[in-house]
């Protein structure tokens, strides 16, 4: 089987090669690129051709923070994304409970009180009054906190008794210390109720997300869930209906057991594979939980959450370097960055030899951590739609001036840091047209003509472009397979209606997605 894509625009990523017109995949290999006559000479009989009219034509995208399992359940979940005020909320959420059988779990997500008409925080009375005898949990927007009913908290057994969780908090009620409704990070002490959906539910929602992946054009995704996630992709692969490219991560505590579940069955494949383990240093921005150096501006001097202590840091990445994995460490505050950056060095001092470390999200940063970070070959993984969600709440409570050092892209390319962007997905949409935008524009879609947000941050389309293949494969240990349109790559596409690079930068994200090809077979078509 063979494909020949003519008259496109070919942006091969590798700024050594030149622009090309044409490209000829045999089955999943991209076999030769060039002009239109050139790759017209090399087609056989059976060579499929096909007119690309001027389209753009790019390595299909990687998503290199995702979590698909949750992206799967949200989509049967109340989505509260947003919505401006408490009362939408709760009138979504009534809407669900009104269809609820007795005892069932009413789950929503993706509330965001920064962007509600009062600005606060809600409580349990604001979920009784709508949902007063099923249990109800509904996850903050950053998944860092969550909104509980008096009913889960009494099936969960938090009380006014329930001791301080390590790594999170209980918010309570003044005076009385009964839970108010609201638990930062340590959203298991209610969420160990919910049903646990059967492997046959898990796999047709990855299956739905794999169909969203390639409607945005993305082609792999980099997955952060656990060894349960990765059997059930698996049985996908056996059964052939995985056409999307996952590479998984694990969280430290599945190591062991992957590593013995893994002798048992077949071999990691290039369609399927993973490495890397999954920490976080801290919690985010928008739950007050991103750990900083200096104070939240609307706390007493609060400082955000470490969820782990130096030492234990320190553990978790020398146990990961021992099983031969590098590590992806979840830091958003400045504070999380630094001793994420302590922890690594002195991991690498007891394991030294290559390594692929990243940190993702990085929203605040001191210079020299950034500088650091170039030092010790650590990737940027980050998320630019995260701009559209924390611009306004960064300013508040972060401050202007630490914000000069937020969500720092323009710094870290410049820096040469290996930069790779993602959509951290269900956290922001998958759409990387509309996280390109804004890494280019640093605005707000609600606001074209409004300013940019630290423009001096603003990154030119081709750095941002650059963002989803130029690192995203040497993150998944795959560099030599994945990344660029070139001879020897596997053919991997996306087709896109417009070049990025020639359209006004406010209407990026509203070019549409054509074609996706994963190993030289057409996985979604536009009309
Ligand atoms: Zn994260
Ligand atoms: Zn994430």
């Amino acid at each position: 089987m063979s494909i020949a894509l003519f008259s496109g625009r070919i942006y091969t990523a590798v700024d050594e090669l030149p622009a090309a017109e044409a490209v000829l995949i045999e089955k999943n290999t991209i076999v030769a690129v060039g002009t239109n006559s050139e790759i017209k000479k090399k087609c056989t009989r059976g060579t499929q051709q096909i007119d690309l009219a001027g389209k753009f034509v790019a390595p299909g995208f990687t998503d290199a923070h995702t979590h698909v399992w949750s992206m799967g359940r949200r989509l049967s979940m109340v989505d509260l994304r947003g919505l401006t005020s408490l009362a939408a909320c709760q009138e979504a959420i009534a809407r669900s409970a009104d269809k609820a059988s007795p005892g069932q779990w009413i789950i929503g997500r993706n509330w965001n009180q920064n962007i509600w008409d009062n600005g606060q925080e809600p409580n349990r009375q604001d979920l009784d009054r709508v949902t007063p005898n099923n249990p109800a949990v509904m996850i903050r927007i950053c998944g860092h906190a969550s909104w509980v009913n008096s009913r889960a908290l009494e099936l969960a057994g938090v009380t006014a008794d329930t001791p301080e969780p390590q790594g999170g908090k209980i918010e309570r009620e003044p005076g009385t210390q009964i839970p108010s409704g609201i638990i930062r990070e340590t959203r298991q002490l209610v969420e160990y109720l919910l049903p646990e959906p059967s492997p046959e539910m898990k796999k047709q929602a990855f299956l739905k997300c794999q169909t969203l992946f390639f409607q945005n054009g993305i082609t792999c995704v980099h997955s952060f869930e656990t060894l349960e996630e990765y059997k059930i992709i698996k049985e996908i692969e056996r059964s052939g209906k995985l056409k999307l490219r996952v590479y998984h991560s694990l969280p430290p505590e599945d190591l062991e057991l992957f590593d013995k579940w893994e002798k048992t069955t077949t071999p990691q494949s290039d369609l399927l594979w993973h490495g890397h383990t999954k920490l976080f240093a801290d919690g985010s921005l928008g739950a007050r939980s991103a750990c900083l150096h200096g104070p939240y501006l609307d706390t007493n001097g609060d400082r955000g959450i470490a969820c782990l202590t130096p030492d234990q840091m320190q553990q978790d990445i020398e146990h990961s370097y021992s099983m031969g994995r590098s590590v992806i460490v979840h830091a958003i505050g400045d504070r999380a960055v630094t001793e994420t950056l302590n922890a690594i060095e002195e991991a690498r001092k007891k394991y030294p030899g290559p390594k692929r470390d990243r940190i993702e999200h990085i929203q605040l940063c001191c210079l020299e951590d950034l500088v650091r970070m170039g030092q010790m070959d650590i990737a940027a993984s980050v998320q630019p739609m995260a701009i559209q969600t924390d611009r306004d709440v960064a300013e508040r409570i972060w401050g202007d001036h630490r914000c000069g050092r937020a969500y720092a892209w323009k710094t870290m390319a410049d820096q040469g840091l290996r930069l790779i962007f993602s959509s951290d997905a269900p956290i922001e949409p998958i759409n990387p047209m509309a996280a390109i935008q804004t890494a280019v524009t640093r605005k707000s879609f609600n606001e074209p003509d409004g300013q940019s947000w630290h423009s001096e941050q603003c990154l030119s389309v081709e750095t941002a472009l650059k963002g989803y293949f130029e690192h995203a494969g040497w993150a998944s240990g795959k560099e030599a397979l994945f990344g660029s349109i070139q001879p020897g790559k596997r053919a991997d596409l996306t087709i896109l209606s417009r070049d990025p690079r020639s359209v006004a930068a406010d209407k990026i994200k509203d070019i549409a997605v054509e074609m996706t090809i994963v190993d030289g077979e057409i996985v979604f078509l536009g009309l």
